[in-house]
């Protein structure tokens, strides 16, 4: 006799732990693996949510849905589970040249932006720990979310409901009956892949046109005392007594060791916006999994109804997922349509 689920979810990263949340929420009976000796993205993500991004300081992609979206998400996950990893910090972005300074002050009018506008500063910014000649532009609605503290308590509260398997899921030896999956002694509705940057050896998910980004982190000690996160090239974020700085894009090498020549990237673009020494003591690295168009993936295989996928979350996974799990969640549920830009079959035209 098999054990029954509506789902089993393949991964416990950002993408699992969302799609596994909102599954909950619509009464569904979900089973999770995770392997817990895989590599996993999200644990070495620092978890910075951002409205405004790239060098040409733009309104990240979906901005408006997806950052009041995950905010009472994750509010009311921190609810559920009793514990804090949601902190939102003004972000500050220094202007890079006179041009932006105009562009933004016009921005104040702009209801798409003024959402996330706290103040914009026309004169240097505590001058005597940032390079910011030119001022800039403090941003609400940012912050970043505790990642490994997320996966740690939704990782409790899933053995505690008995639906975590802490174990490799084989994605050779699921069985197709009768239109459901039986692997091992369980039988669900579907699979659902969240197997973040394995996705990319996935054999289900090879139309996938992926192309994984490894990226980099250092924990720096400094003097500095800052209450915001800063943003210029690279983002240096307060945690606690320690801060945080990053990331790297390389598309060569995609081993999860730290490098020289990331260090030392992330380290110059960092002596370009401090103005007070720093010490680098730690430095981690990752793959995040990207596709060609850097947008997410999400949906039912065309021609495999009982498999479905929930990645792509690239650079952004912290305020992608929760946004986008719940719109998985209610195609699944209800067959609610998924925008054209994430949808798996964008792979199958
Ligand atoms: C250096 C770095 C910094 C980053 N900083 C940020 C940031 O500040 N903000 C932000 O939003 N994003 C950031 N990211 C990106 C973010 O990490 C990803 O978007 C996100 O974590 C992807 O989540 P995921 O769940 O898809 O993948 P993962 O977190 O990699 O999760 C996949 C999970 O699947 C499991 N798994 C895989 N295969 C199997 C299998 N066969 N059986 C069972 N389990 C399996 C793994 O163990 C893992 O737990 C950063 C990434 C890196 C590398």
């Amino acid at each position: 006799m098999n054990a029954e689920y509506d789902y089993i979810v393949v991964g416990q990263g950002l993408a699992g732990t969302c799609l596994t949340h909102a599954l909950h929420m619509a009464g569904k009976q979900v089973l999770v693996f995770d392997d817990p000796a895989a590599p996993s993205s999200s644990r070495v993500a620092k978890g910075l949510f951002n409205p405004v991004t790239g060098r040409n300081m733009v309104l990240t992609w979906r901005a408006q849905q997806l950052f009041p979206y995950l905010m009472d998400f994750y509010r009311s996950l921190e609810k559920m589970l009793g514990t804090t990893f949601l902190h939102e910090m003004p972000l500050y972005r220094p202007f890079l040249s006179q041009q932006q300074q105009n562009d933004w002050t016009g921005r104040l009018n702009d209801q798409r932006y003024a959402m996330f506008i706290d103040r914009i500063y026309l004169e240097p910014l505590r001058d005597e720990l940032i390079n910011n000649p030119l001022g800039g532009v403090m941003l609400k609605g940012a912050g970043y979310v505790d990642t490994k503290e997320l996966l740690k308590s939704y990782g409790t509260y899933l053995q505690e409901q008995g639906c975590l398997v802490s174990e490799r899921f084989l994605p050779d030896q699921i069985n197709f009956e009768q239109e459901k999956v039986v692997y091992k002694g369980y039988r669900a509705g579907k699979v659902i892949f969240c197997d973040g940057p394995a996705g990319a050896a996935n054999k289900w998910l090879a139309a996938i046109k992926w192309r994984p980004v490894k990226g980099e982190v250092l924990e720096v000690e400094t003097e500095a005392d800052l209450d915001f996160i800063v943003n210029k090239k690279v983002f240096l974020m307060p945690r606690g007594n320690r801060f945080f700085a990053g990331s790297n894009y390389t598309w060569q090498d995609q081993t999860w060791q730290p490098t020289r020549e990331a260090r030392e990237e992330i380290s110059g673009h960092l002596q370009q916006l401090l103005k007070v020494p720093f010490t680098i003591v730690d430095q981690q690295a990752g793959i995040r999994p990207t596709v060609h168009d850097r947008r997410p993936v999400l949906g039912i295989l065309p021609h495999q109804p009982q498999i479905a996928v929930f990645s792509g979350l690239g650079t952004k996974g912290v305020s992608l997922a929760p946004y986008f799990a719940a719109q998985l969640a209610d195609h699944l549920e209800k067959g609610a349509k998924i925008d054209r830009e994430a949808d798996i079959g964008r792979f199958f035209n």
